[in-house]
């Protein structure tokens, strides 16, 4: 079987069923996505519309695609904490 998901949330806390996949997997494949300095992009910062950075509500929000920025721990670090 051969699943697809993302590991954490964008208050770096795991999504449950990710956390299962990651506990059941016999093999893991990282597909690696670029922050805006270039270091490897590992988190996902979400904002509203106006690109104000969002920390507090419901893990999952439905059609929110252009809400994410993927960015590197340090730079998730200095603006989502
Ligand atoms: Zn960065």
């Amino acid at each position: 079987m051969l699943t697809y998901g993302i590991r954490t949330d964008f208050q770096a806390n795991l999504f449950e069923g990710s956390m299962h996949l990651l506990a059941l997997a016999d093999e893991l494949r990282e597909l690696k996505t670029i922050c805006k300095c270039g270091r490897k992009a590992t988190m996902n910062l979400r904002t509203d519309e106006k690109g104000r950075v969002i920390k507090e509500g419901e893990q999952t929000e439905i059609g929110g695609n252009d809400r994410y920025e993927v960015l590197c721990r340090k730079h998730f670090m200095e603006l989502a904490f």
